[in-house]
């Protein structure tokens, strides 16, 4: 299969679309076509295991790559998780909960990120490139430290993340910041995620950067979700999730369920949308969102506006302005008009914002609904959800059930619905413990250890273990010093 550009470039193979990221127009690729999951594909995938469900849906996708060769990488990926990479945990009638946070950095970007590094390698060769990889990546928490686990010390590769130095849970910060591994830099900035992911965006997009970068040896890649090699393997959980339930007979053949998402960069929620275009029965997909609500705007009013004040939350990795994926969805919304997407995308550049014709997005994505939670909703949720099913949620997830709430309020729907669980709590564990207990524990690992005790909740290992490790990199520069920083780590060679 061919990808092309949502802004109108000519296709690529997939190893191509998979190295470079983002296209050379700018714009994002998406796949020349959908392929299409039969009835009969998913009632054959209630038998096969995670890995095997993956390596089905990808090879869809990477026709270069062989079914043998998936399943090899992502047989690879899915035993650095502790136990299923996505179980769905029914906790009444209608709701069920998927787990994605079980991969060793406890976020579902892990689902993606210790994939994506051997589809990377297999593209280099594929390609025949001679060149060693960079990859640069924007975090708003969770992406760093997912990309930094599935990218240290890879042959040929260097990763360099940039993360918001106040914009992160201690924790998460933390994570990063103790990293090891040869070719591991890590940078924090004094901005926001938005002004790192422009950073990165316009790195990719200067031939002077390029140039550089060449000149040392480098090609960039990216591993935030613009690059498609993040997407594809979280379509699979949506249809691994549907095929569960259709196993353990929570739902009749050809059945239609709901999605609740917690939504940021927009890529997951995206990946569930494709999953539907394949062919699976999906009714709606909420988007959730935290006060930082773009998003729920755009889906109501059909305006897309920056120009707001931008939002710390006890959500991080959803606190973002710029949700990039949309871009990939307002492709299908325009039937692949890639010139009204370039319209769209100079608007937002030039103006901080863009309008679509509400009309138009009821009439060709009607499987959309957004809401959002403020963070006393928030709160209030971890809170009721802990007394309610004795399950603890984390924020992000918080927001989704919240938004989920608001949705049976107004709608009364019955049908199935699965929420997408994307961190552990205890990444959170500072804002989680006071949601529960009503007290402050601002030091982390005290915080972590009385979250334990209230609620006799698991500590992840991978925590614990943070406890006794010295943070290694700790440079924190200013958003316009963020390029010459780069360059320092591997021009001082
Ligand atoms: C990244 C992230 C999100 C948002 O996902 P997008 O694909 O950016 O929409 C939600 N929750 C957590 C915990 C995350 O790390």
């Amino acid at each position: 299969m061919d990808f092309i550009s949502t802004r109108g470039l000519g296709a690529v193979s997939a190893g191509t679309a998979i190295l470079k990221g983002i296209a050379e127009d700018g714009g994002l690729y998406v796949p020349s076509f959908f392929p299409k999951l039969s009835k009969e594909d998913l009632r054959n995938m209630v038998a096969m295991d995670y890995a095997e469900r993956a390596a089905c849906i990808i090879g869809m996708f990477l026709s270069d790559y062989s079914e043998a060769e998936l399943l090899d990488y992502a047989r690879k990926a899915y035993a650095r998780f502790d136990g299923e990479p996505a179980p769905v945990i029914g906790v009444d009638e209608t709701t069920y909960i998927m787990e994605l946070f079980h991969g060793p950095t406890l976020a579902f970007k892990d689902i993606a990120l210790t994939l994506l590094p051997h589809l990377m390698g297999a593209a280099h060769k594929k390609c025949g490139s001679d060149k060693k990889t960079l990859i640069l990546v924007a975090t708003s928490g969770d992406t760093g430290k997912a990309a930094i686990e599935g990218f240290k010390n890879v042959d040929g590769t260097e990763i360099v993340v940039i993360y918001p130095s106040e914009g992160v849970s201690a924790l998460q910060k933390l994570q990063m910041q103790t990293s090891n591994g040869n070719n591991v830099h890590v940078l924090g900035i004094k901005g926001n995620f938005d002004d790192a992911q422009s950073a990165v965006k316009r790195i990719f997009n200067s031939a002077e950067a390029k140039a550089r970068f060449e000149k040392l040896g480098y090609a960039l890649s990216s591993a935030n979700s613009i690059n498609w090699g993040r997407l594809v393997p979280q379509i699979v959980y949506y249809i691994s999730a549907y095929v569960d339930m259709l196993g353990c007979d929570e739902i009749a053949e050809g059945e239609e369920i709901n999605f609740v998402v917690p939504t940021g960069n927009f890529g997951d929620v995206l990946a569930g949308y494709y999953a539907k275009k394949m062919g699976l029965p999906v009714s709606k997909l909420i988007v959730a969102s935290n006060i930082n609500n773009v998003l729920t705007e755009f889906f109501t009013t059909g305006k897309y506006d920056t120009n707001r004040p931008f939002h710390k939350t006890m959500s991080p990795s959803m606190d973002i302005l710029i949700s990039s994926n949309l871009e990939r969805l307002l492709f299908e919304i325009f039937d692949r008009d890639a010139t009204k997407v370039r319209e769209l995308m100079d608007s937002l550049k030039n103006d901080g914002e863009y309008s679509v014709d509400l009309d138009e997005i009821f009439d060709k994505v009607p499987e959309f609904l957004a809401y959002s939670s403020d963070e006393d909703g928030t709160e209030a949720t971890i809170d009721n959800f802990f007394e309610t099913y004795d399950y603890l949620l984390d924020p992000h997830t918080a927001v989704a059930v919240n938004s989920y709430n608001d949705y049976l309020t107004e709608t009364g729907d019955q049908t199935k619905t699965v929420v997408v669980s994307t961190a552990s709590p205890y990444k959170f564990a500072h804002d989680v413990y006071e949601a529960v207990s009503g007290k402050d524990e601002p030091e982390p690992f005290r915080a972590v250890k009385k979250l334990h005790s209230y609620t006799m909740t698991a500590i992840p290992k991978e925590i614990s273990e943070l406890e006794t490790m010295d943070p290694i990199h700790t440079d924190v520069v200013e958003v316009k010093d963020i390029e010459k920083a780069i360059f320092a780590y591997f021009e001082k060679e």
